[in-house]
């Protein structure tokens, strides 16, 4: 799903997410950015700098740091680079219309391998197996998104790996609950950024 889905879904002059240009620049560390999005239903955006836009899954329960849980991903539609920066309100009647958190963000790094040799990200996307490590405040180490099933019964995982960073009872979805941007919470931001024009 390309940033084009994106862009036809939203009325820039209503919201104030960003539009996103076409030409992009893509930074030497890829980034990624986790936003709690209070839409119709609470879930958390994750996104990975993959080639110049923002892949995108929607994490109904958001992220964990044990590696017993595996956390439902809905892939949704690409978004531009510039989206990693937004915080704010998206209008109730606009696409999305909700409160939004940069709850986590930092750098990552693509550790897939196959056949014993680095695969690039978009390949390991495209693959439906993809292994990275979080470089973010909250989060750290390695997590792997998981392709199941096929066709309409695909379905995407999140998952902790196993290393130096899991930790089973840490659980920063509920104990971390501000964001790394703004150190606000979701109703300081709804309250802040609500009555603003987009
Ligand atoms: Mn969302």
């Amino acid at each position: 799903m390309s940033t084009k889905d994106y862009r036809s879904k939203r009325d820039f002059d209503k919201t104030g997410e960003p539009r996103g240009s076409s030409d992009h620049k893509s930074s030497k560390q890829p980034c990624f950015v986790i936003q709690k999005h209070d839409a119709s239903t609470l879930h958390y955006d994750f996104r990975i700098e993959v080639d110049g836009v923002l892949k995108s899954w929607a994490v109904p329960k958001g992220p964990s740091t044990d590696p017993g849980e595996k956390r439902l991903a809905i892939p949704t539609e690409d978004h531009p680079l510039e989206y990693a920066d937004f915080e704010g309100v998206i209008p109730e009647d606009e696409y999305g219309g909700g409160t939004v958190m940069i709850w986590d963000r930092g750098t990552y790094e693509n550790i897939t391998e196959k056949d014993d040799e680095a695969q690039p990200i978009e390949k390991a996307v495209e693959a439906g197996h993809a292994l990275i490590e979080l470089h973010g405040e909250k989060l750290q180490g390695g997590y792997a998104l998981h392709r199941t099933g096929s066709g309409d019964d695909a379905r995407w995982l999140l998952i902790k790996m196993d290393d130096e960073h899991a930790d089973a009872r840490r659980n920063p979805v509920s104990s971390e609950k501000k964001s790394v941007e703004s150190d606000r919470t979701m109703k300081q931001i709804a309250d802040e950024e609500g009555g603003k024009d987009g």
